[in-house]
């Protein structure tokens, strides 16, 4: 039986070939040329003044927030269905996430519902680019922009996707990237901050260093972190950069596969792309209807008996014991609760073959009985 692990990642000759290179030039840390190069070249690719490296995702939000001075006190806007680390980031900086509910098409926050969560503490919104189809960013920036506060895209999943021509991660005040392993790009472990702004840039670069003074170094005004990526790191992020259009190419290829074979499957939800959106499918997830007959748990297993790994869609953030602790009880979040309990996504690696896209699509044809 072939099994079909949910993610595997590719790593091109180049990134092997600059790992190895740092390694022999003893630039093992967060010094050498490749963290600079990695840089610039995210920047150039996104089309922004900064991208400035990070330890992962998580810090890169946490950075991002800190930049803007939110604090205790503060409220930032934060759909409930996300990664945790979206809303982690705010309550590092001892704000309060205040969670809205999603849109049932593509997963992303429910821009309608944005508004009335506005009050006088609220310093930014944070949409989340899910499973790497683009938020709906035009009345976020509406709401923003009224009300002069920031915008910050976590834009972890959505590495090449595009909202109305733009690339994700490039349209908010600063916005974040990660590269852990399942992302598009990867470094392992490791994120990106990216903005415009020279002055959060330079807070930036500041805090995800100790918070050194400019004058003199080993004197600190303020409290910053260790969120330094290595050289070794940024060498294998900057060897899967110069491959992303390949990559992006990829996940519109498994895209058409799963789209080809599973449409006529009754009950399975296939994703939504908007006709302003460049999906670039980080994970093809789908949802389970009542009509297929089974429920999403049972079909996880069918599934894995037949060596095929998934994953459920994340729990809504409402429904952590962790949110939940906080007792600031918001929701009720239908829409973030629904999807949580019907989603999976199917095996979306970049080194995906065509041999293992047939057997997912097999299978699931099998368990459907089409
Ligand atoms: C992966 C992810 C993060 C966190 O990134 P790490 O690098 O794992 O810390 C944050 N937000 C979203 C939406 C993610 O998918």
């Amino acid at each position: 039986m072939m099994t079909v692990p949910v993610n595997e990642p590719v790593i091109p000759a180049e990134a092997k070939r600059y790992v190895l290179n740092a390694l022999e030039t003893g630039w093992i840390s967060s010094a050498g040329k490749y963290i600079q190069e990695f840089e610039e070249a995210f920047a150039r690719y996104l089309g922004v003044k900064h991208a400035i490296t990070a330890t992962s995702g998580t810090t890169a939000l946490h950075l991002s927030l800190a930049a803007l001075g939110i604090g205790p006190g503060d409220e930032v806007i934060v759909p409930d269905f996300t990664m945790i680390a979206s809303a982690y980031a705010v309550l590092y900086t001892g704000a309060r996430p205040v969670l809205v509910d999603s849109d049932p098409d593509i997963y992303t926050i429910d821009t309608t519902q944005i508004a009335a969560n506005i009050t006088p503490h609220t310093k930014a919104i944070m949409p989340v680019h899910i499973y790497g189809h683009s938020a709906d960013m035009d009345p976020i920036f509406s709401i923003a922009q009224e009300r002069g506060i920031a915008v910050v895209e976590d834009a972890a999943e959505a590495h090449g996707a595009r909202y109305k021509g733009r690339l994700c991660g490039s349209m908010g005040t600063v916005n974040a990237f990660s590269f852990y392993g399942n992302k598009i790009i990867t470094t392992g472990e490791g994120g990106m901050v990216v903005t415009d702004d020279d002055a959060i840039a330079k807070r930036v670069r500041s805090l995800k260093d100790l918070s050194h003074s400019p004058e003199k170094r080993f004197v600190h005004e303020g409290i910053g972190f260790n969120y330094r990526m290595t050289n070794l790191q940024a060498a294998l992020g900057l060897g899967q950069l110069e491959h992303i259009a390949e990559f992006l190419k990829k996940k519109q290829w498994m895209a058409q596969r799963y789209a080809d074979g599973l449409k006529d499957v009754p009950g399975l939800r296939l994703p939504v792309t908007k006709p302003w959106a460049e999906n670039v499918f980080w994970m093809y997830a789908v949802l389970i209807e009542d009509s297929f007959g089974m429920t999403r748990d049972d079909f996880r297993v069918a599934l894995k008996e037949r060596g095929i790994d998934t994953r459920d869609f994340f729990t809504s953030c409402a429904q952590q014991p962790a949110i939940r602790a906080l007792g600031s009880a918001q929701g009720p979040f239908p829409v973030s609760e629904d999807i949580a309990q019907r989603g999976l996504y199917l095996p979306s690696g970049l080194a995906l073959t065509e041999e293992q896209i047939s057997a997912v699509i097999s299978a699931i044809r099998d368990i459907a009985h089409v």
